[in-house]
């Protein structure tokens, strides 16, 4: 078998060694005669995944004991509403930084439940950037600040975060974990797994058990972060094997040289991809400002549609596949996540700079 180049956003691709290691598991989870999608989530082998996943996340993160990861499922999307329930009271404006289609879901939510103040925006430039520290107007006293770290969809990220005085909540569904990061500023980080760290299905987030504290009472039980936090994510039947595959994936971050050398490697492959289009630029368009170009989502423009269908399908051909930027906004986009080896940017970078030769 010849693995596929998957640059797809997500789900996406998933380190070999990891699907291997689990391939060898599958039939027998820790000599229990079970596989893992059978063991019982109250088992103490299950457990064992449980407690590590929570340990190697704090770790890599660099937070304490001031902190609890939850594994939830509803995916990302689901905290959309979730933030909000717990923690924007009545009265209370939440500040939310509006950076394109996951911050602007975010909003419509919280806008359901009370009042999202939109911080910032850079709709008017078509979200080609995530906006300066001047251009940010936060609300005194806000309930929390929210922020995109990396919007999948256009091709932007923060690499520098905005100080905030009201908790600050990041959506870093695209981007947890491809660096090293200060994540002792944010009160809570949200990530659905299938981008950076696993398979869809479950959720992961991780937040200060004081923050959870201030939330609301009297909100459903499954939508409480109280109920979460309490019954340690196993009020109901967590999603288990996704957090078994988040475990591995976590330990594959390690066995890497942790978040130093995941970081060198993505900005390794994030600038060869930036070079192959900057090199050509007759052909290829990037259309994110230099500073907020994201690591994780590289996208660009070619000269025609038909040219940029054709580089779709000669990339098929040559095993690459999910090429083709988001249908909300065309052109190419390539998601290199963490799982992406730098050979298959060197293939797809060559195969650029071939195409932009014969075509251009
Ligand atoms: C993919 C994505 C989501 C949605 O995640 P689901 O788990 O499918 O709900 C939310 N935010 C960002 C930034 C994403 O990239």
């Amino acid at each position: 078998m010849t693995r596929t180049m998957n640059f797809n956003p997500g789900p996406s691709s998933i380190p070999l060694a990891v699907l291997k290691e689990a391939q060898e598991e599958f039939l027998d989870f820790k000599g229990s005669g079970m596989s893992v999608l059978e063991v019982s989530h109250r088992s103490p082998e299950y457990d064992a995944v449980h407690e590590e996943t929570q340990a190697l996340l704090k770790s890599l993160l660099g937070v304490g004991d001031d902190y609890q990861v939850l594994f939830l499922g509803g995916g990302a999307s689901s905290q959309f509403a979730m933030i909000p329930m717990n923690f924007l009271g009545q009265g209370q404006v939440a500040d939310y930084v509006n950076t394109g289609t996951w911050s602007n879901k975010a909003i419509k939510e919280a806008n359901l439940l009370g009042k999202a103040n939109v911080a910032a925006s850079t709709e008017d430039g078509g979200f080609t950037r995530v906006p300066t520290a001047e251009e940010c107007t936060f609300t005194k006293g806000a309930a929390y600040v929210h922020i995109t770290s990396n919007n999948t969809i256009k091709g932007t990220q923060w690499h520098q975060f905005p100080e905030v005085d009201a908790p600050l909540i990041a959506d870093m569904s695209s981007d947890i974990l491809w660096r090293k990061f200060d994540a002792s500023k944010f009160a809570m980080i949200y990530a659905g797994a299938q981008k950076n760290l696993g398979p869809s299905g479950v959720t992961v987030i991780v937040i200060r058990k004081d923050f959870v504290e201030t939330a609301a009472d009297g909100i459903p039980t499954m939508l409480s972060y109280k109920t979460h936090l309490k019954k340690n994510s196993l009020f109901n039947t967590p999603p288990c094997f996704p957090i078994y595959m988040v475990n591995k994936t976590l330990n594959w971050i390690e066995g890497q040289g942790g978040l130093e050398v995941v970081e060198a490697n993505n900005r390794k492959k994030g600038d060869l991809l930036y070079q192959t289009i900057d090199a050509n630029p007759d052909f290829f368009r990037a259309p994110v400002a230099k500073d907020s170009r994201s690591y994780m989502n590289v996208v660009f423009r070619l000269p025609t549609e038909e040219l940029e269908a054709a580089f779709v399908a000669g990339g098929k051909e040559r095993k690459m596949n999910g090429l083709k930027g988001h249908r909300s906004v065309g052109g190419i986009r390539f998601s290199v996540y963490n799982a992406i080896p730098m050979e298959w940017i060197e293939a797809v970078t060559a195969y650029m700079t071939e195409f932009a030769k014969a075509n251009g």
